[in-house]
Parts: C-alpha cells; structure tokens; sequence
C-alpha cells in the first residue's frame, strides 16, 4: 500500500504519454502506465512504477488492469487518459473512410477512455476524491482537422464524455478535465512533421510559431494534476501556441 499519490496513464509507453509518465514521476506520484506495448509501459513505469500491456477498448483487459493498479497501490489519485489513434491512411473525408478504420478510432479514442473512467471511477467514489484528465485535441470541438473525421468526431466525443463525468461525480469530490493540444511532434505526428515543407507551412499559422513538444503538453497534464486549479471542473485546457485564437 502507497502513501504516495498513485497516477494511471495510458498509452504511456510514447510520445505525451511518456513525457507526462516522466513528468508525473518528477512531481512524486507513483505511477501506472497501461499500453498496448507492455515493455514501453514498464520502462515507462520506472523501477518503483507498474507497467501493464493493455488495450483500452478491450473491457474485460481494463477491467484486470485497475484491479491489479488498486491491488498494488491501494488508491488512484489521477487518471490520464491519452491511449489513442489517429486512424489509418484511409481514414480520410466520411465517404472515403472505411468501417473498421471508423470503429478502429472510435475503440480507442472513447470507449478507452470510457472504460478507464469507468474502471477508476469505483476507486474514487470511495475515496471521495479523484482527477480524470483527457488528452483530446482542438479538433474536438475547437477546430475541424481537414480529411480526418474519424479521429475529429472521437476527440468531440471524449472532450464531451470528460465534461459529463465532472458534472455527474462533482459532489462526490471528483474532478475531470481535458487538454486540447493541436499539432505536437511525437511518432503519431512525426511523418508528416518530418517533411520541411509542410512543417513550415503549419508553424507559419501558429502565433507562437512552432508545434508543440511533449513536455510542453505534459507540463500542462501536471499542472492540473497537481493540487492547484482545484476550481477547474469540466473544462478544456487548449494547449496550440495561439493556433485557434486566430
Ligand atoms: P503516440 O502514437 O506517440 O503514442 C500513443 C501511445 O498510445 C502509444 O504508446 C501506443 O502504443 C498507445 N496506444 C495506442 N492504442 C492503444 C490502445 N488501444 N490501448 C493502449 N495503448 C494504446 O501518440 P501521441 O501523439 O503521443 O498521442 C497521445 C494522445 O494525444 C492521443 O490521444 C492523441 O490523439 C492526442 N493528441 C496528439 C496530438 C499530436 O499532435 N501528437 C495532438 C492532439 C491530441
């Protein structure tokens, strides 16, 4: 049993969510990193950490995750839901976008963090306290990203999915909140930011004039679950350099 505050992260084991693992570390919680790659989740985990292989759209899988998280740490203080996809190459303009890629992206994107809320959920009624951050996307309500509806239609819904779950569990002392990053250099990203050209062309349109880096977004995922901002309840922190400001 930890008296340390104990963070779940999933899809730990890359990019934000192994920035944020790190970050989460530096700030003193004992962490859980669940992902699809069991090796990346435990070194992400660190010596002192547990690292599961786990998909999060699969229930059951979700399911024996948490009780083996409980099981070790005896509580869960946060929850960082970021596991998720962009959908493949196909996974374009609706009528172009094939079914299992659709279903593929909605899998991963809500019924993950739907099942992850819902596994920590228990912990945190009787606890009587909890944080659920939700790593959505500015093209989850701020912004549209062109020729990708998949994974714009899922980041609305999980953006809406955290809001629900700070008004229905707001009296019982939990907290949910989103992080609506817009383009962040990690390998979801990175074969498209590799290319110069269209790497200008992006940072050209962002005020502060560059993508972002994963600490930049683990920054603002540790800040909220630090104990500041303990008003902050049901809202999307937009981490885009300006880009939807314009
Ligand atoms: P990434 O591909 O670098 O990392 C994603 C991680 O999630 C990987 O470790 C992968 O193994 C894991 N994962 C994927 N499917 C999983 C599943 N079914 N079960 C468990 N783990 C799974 O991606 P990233 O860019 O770091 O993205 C992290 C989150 O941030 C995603 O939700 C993404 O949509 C969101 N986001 C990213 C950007 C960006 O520009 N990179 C922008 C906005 C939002």
């Amino acid at each position: 049993m930890s008296a340390q505050r104990v963070a779940v992260v999933t899809g730990g084991g890359s990019g934000i969510g192994l920035a944020t693992s790190a970050r989460l570390v530096k700030d003193g919680f004992v962490l859980a990193v669940l992902d699809l790659d069991a090796d990346a989740a435990k070194s992400a985990a660190g010596p002192a950490g547990l690292g599961i292989g786990v998909d999060v759209s699969d229930p059951e899988g979700v399911e024996t995750a948490f009780a083996d998280v409980v099981a070790e740490f005896g509580r869960i203080d946060i929850l960082v839901n970021n596991a998720g996809i962009s959908g493949g190459p196909n996974a374009t303009r609706c009528h172009e976008t094939p079914l299992e890629d659709w279903d593929r992206v909605q899998a991963v994107n809500v019924r993950g963090p739907f099942l992850c809320s819902r596994a920590t959920l228990a912990t945190m009624l009787t606890q009587g306290s909890g944080h659920i951050i939700t790593v959505a996307s500015v093209a989850g309500g701020m912004v549209v990203f062109p020729n990708r509806c998949a994974y714009v239609a899922s980041k609305a819904a999980a953006l809406m999915l955290a809001k629900s779950i700070a008004i229905d569990y707001a009296k019982q002392g939990i907290r949910s909140n989103a992080v609506c990053p817009a383009l962040v250099y990690t390998p979801m990203t990175a074969w498209r930011l590799d290319n110069p050209q269209f790497r200008a062309a992006v940072e050209s349109q962002i005020p502060i004039g560059r993508v972002a880096q994963v600490e930049d977004i683990a920054d603002a995922i540790s800040v909220l679950a630090s104990d500041r901002l303990s008003y902050m309840t049901g809202s999307a922190l937009v981490m885009d350099g300006g880009w939807t400001a314009i």
